[in-house]
């Protein structure tokens, strides 16, 4: 498409035509957030420029470029609001024209059919914490020195908690914004180390008290009831307060979208209290890839399992700053390639921020044209194959009693490790998996699953241990690794093992930290690898009644997140190839990240996509070189119709029997990725 034909949006955008580019009312299809494909994050100052260039024109620049979506701001970074509300206090330096400015803001934004939400730092208002100091968080585990957040952390329990909700459904309306997007919706700063621990104020203290009769710690203590019970009353709470904020925001403005940036995932753990679980309606699940490309692929996983609705990875435009060439800075635009790319094989958004339009807003338009084939192909349901089990449960009651998480800033963060690391290891062994978080460990859900990796699973409730055996009795197959279920629910030790030592023989007792630290660095510098599974001392496999139990005696997502070993893939995919197999895989000496959806009843959408190796390679993906000779192994019934979905739509592919199973030949995988739509 030239520029020239990119000044005119076309005309199936959303799902509409042109009867819906017509509209501007907040029904406008171009107005939903969720549809939208490319959104970028610059929240600039309304002070009629970005960067030097005017907004009009810096807008229909980013609109030819084709940004769809737009992040700007009723706030400047956390010192506060930068237009006059009743509800919160202007931040110092607001200028008068700010107001007009940012209504003219939103009106460009229309007028070129972009969907412009703003941003809200949920828990940090400097102006509002200067104004009233009864609206500060106070903490059980103070911040580190030189922490400054704790200056403006407000607590939600306060009347800030109001005055936050009537202050965003003002905007909302005053300025015609489509929705919000909720950052630093973390209750404890979580942005500088050693974690501290909030909120004990006198609002939360009553608050507690009135809904548990129970007193606030005073210390942290693993071994109280009452602590782990305020541990979890402040999930509770904290995620009772998103659905607060998005009730009252779509009872003004039904339309408008909300997004939540998800503060759970690798390095930040239980004091951000936003619970590792399905949870809430009705607004769309956000988090960050942490300037991991990859990770797109994983927490696009643990947001859809969070909820129904849509999801968002947002992750920096420019990860690892810029790369200098003789001509001067130049935009390394292919890990933020790589990135939405990976939250599209997932099935899921990606959105992006920061850069300039010197250097970052050329390339947008590269970002527009991979994505733009795969808009039809995000948000469909998973063709369930196998389950990876994030269990908050451990991460908080086990894994979160790691005295380091509050005194050392270094501290390794086990748990999430392993997550990522067999999150990882699993997608570049050409496999996929869904999420199941423990309130998903109910036979019905699970049953939709051959496949169910718990990698690290000690506290279980023992009828959580009771569905997940009587999951395997009735056929499936459960992968797991050490200590399993060797605490209760609340991370409690049990007296007594709940399953035979033969069924899961490897690791009875928890370690202490200091052993999986001292784990973690011998494992870097043993050599455990190549992983031999014919090792007694490896691996166990145990069949029982229809199923089967595999359980290892040593982490392998461990393994992977600290060594990047091509041979841990290797050994997984060896693994995954004596186990159920799902209805779609590719067979291909490349690294390529697999997705597999329900398009319709009888047709299967098959993205794949080249993945960037973590380790040395000559061969990286996202250069320009097709990758050929790709097989496609369906594992089902033969199919009526194999063919190409994307880049364009393709006709009927070469359908071979091998075996029991059938391969279809793929025509060479374009660098951005393909879908193959399977009919049956
Ligand atoms: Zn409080």
């Amino acid at each position: 498409m030239n520029s020239r034909q990119r000044n005119v949006k076309p005309l199936t955008h959303g799902t509409s035509g042109i009867d819906g580019l017509l509209r501007t009312d907040r029904k406008a299809p171009w107005r939903n957030y969720a549809h939208t494909l490319v959104r970028y994050e610059n929240r600039h100052l309304p002070t009629g420029d970005i960067d030097g260039i005017p907004v009009e024109q810096a807008e229909q620049l980013l609109a030819n470029l084709g940004v769809d979506a737009r992040w700007i701001s009723v706030v400047h970074a956390c010192q506060g609001a930068i237009v006059p509300s009743e509800h919160l206090p202007l931040m110092p330096d607001a200028k008068p024209e700010y107001d007009r400015n940012l209504r003219e803001w939103v009106q460009i934004l229309h007028n070129r059919r972009m969907c412009a939400i703003t941003w809200y730092p949920l828990c940090y208002n400097h102006a509002a914490a200067e104004k009233h100091p009864d609206w500060r968080q106070e903490f059980l585990v103070p911040p580190p020195e030189g922490n400054i957040h704790h200056e403006f952390a407000c607590c939600i329990n306060s009347p800030y908690g109001r005055a936050v909700k009537n202050f965003i459904l003002e905007s909302l309306q005053k300025y015609d914004l489509d929705g919000v997007y909720f950052d630093g919706s973390s209750l404890t700063p979580v942005w500088e180390k050693p974690f501290p621990v909030s909120c004990v104020c006198p609002h939360c203290r009553e608050k507690f008290r009135d809904e548990t009769g129970l007193e606030t710690p005073t210390k942290l203590d693993w071994t109280s009831p009452e602590f782990r019970r305020w541990v979890q009353w402040r999930y509770d709470m904290f995620s009772a307060y998103w659905q607060e904020l998005t009730d009252a925001i779509h009872a003004a403005v039904p339309e408008a979208a909300v997004i939540f940036n998800h503060y759970h995932r690798e390095r930040i753990p239980w004091v951000g209290a936003v619970p590792l679980k399905s949870f809430g309606r009705n607004f769309l699940r956000g988090t960050e890839a942490d300037s991991q490309p990859l990770r797109g692929m994983f927490y696009t996983r643990c947001m859809r399992a969070a909820g129904k609705e849509g999801t968002e990875v947002w992750m920096n435009i420019n990860p690892h700053g810029h790369i200098n060439t003789p001509a001067g800075p130049k935009h390394n635009v292919k890990p933020v390639l790589d990135f939405m790319l990976a939250c599209a094989a997932a099935g899921g958004h990606a959105a992006t921020g920061c850069g300039t339009p010197a250097i970052e807003w050329p390339t947008l338009q590269r970002l527009a044209d991979a994505l733009g084939p795969f808009r039809a192909y995000l948000d469909l349901p998973s063709v369930p194959h196998a389950a990876l089990h994030v269990s908050q449960q451990t991460d908080t009651f086990v894994f979160g009693r790691n005295p380091g998480v509050t005194t050392d800033a270094n501290w390794t963060d086990h748990y999430w490790a392993s997550l990522v690391g067999w999150a990882d290891a699993i997608a570049m062994a050409g496999r996929y998996c869904d999420v199941v978080y423990d309130d998903h460990l109910t036979l019905t859900k699970l049953k939709k699953f051959p496949l169910l990796i718990m990698p690290l699973a000690p506290a279980l409730a023992k009828k959580q241990w009771n569905t997940v055996l009587q999951y395997v009795r009735t056929g499936g197959t459960l992968v797991t690794g050490p200590w399993f279920g060797v605490c209760d629910e609340w991370g409690e030790p049990r007296g007594e093992p709940l399953g035979g030592r033969e069924i899961f023989p490897f690791g009875s007792e928890f370690p202490t930290f200091e052993e999986l630290d001292s784990r973690k660095e011998r494992g870097l510098r043993e050599k455990t690898l190549p992983l031999d599974w014919n090792s007694r001392h490896l691996i166990r496999r145990a069949k029982m009644a229809k199923g089967e139990i595999i359980q290892l005696s040593l982490d392998v997502g461990t393994l992977f997140r600290h060594s990047s070993s091509p041979l841990v893939v290797s050994a997984v995919a060896e693994l995954l190839e004596t186990l159920p197999r799902p209805c779609a895989e590719p067979v291909s000496e490349e690294l390529l990240l697999t997705g597999v959806f329900q398009k319709n009843r009888r047709t299967v959408a098959v993205h794949l996509q080249p993945c960037t190796s973590p380790w040395p390679s000559k061969k990286q993906p996202n250069t320009h070189q097709p990758i050929r000779g790709i097989l496609l192994r369906w594992n089902g019934n033969k199919p009526k119709l194999a063919r190409c979905a994307t880049p364009t739509p393709g006709p009927g592919l070469p359908i071979r029997k091998r075996g029991k199973h059938w391969r279809i030949e793929l025509p060479p995988l374009p660098p951005h990725g393909m879908v193959i739509l399977i009919e049956q």
